[in-house]
């Protein structure tokens, strides 16, 4: 799951994670801190909002 900043094109991804900033991967985005910031804009984590992963069944049109 991944999950984009409001306020700038940072997306978190949970499979990833944020190494530099003390995440590991496969570390949940439900599962960080509340005091979790944005590491690009410093925006709370509630400025976050989920990314729908897309499957397309007719790729093949
Ligand atoms: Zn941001």
């Amino acid at each position: 799951m991944r999950h984009q900043c409001r306020d700038c094109i940072y997306i978190y991804n949970s499979e990833k994670g944020d190494p530099q900033n003390g995440i590991a991967p496969t570390t949940k985005f439900e599962e960080l801190p509340e005091s979790c910031l944005c590491p690009h804009c410093g925006a709370k984590k509630a400025r976050f909002k989920s990314l729908k992963q897309k499957r397309t069944k007719y790729s093949d049109f």
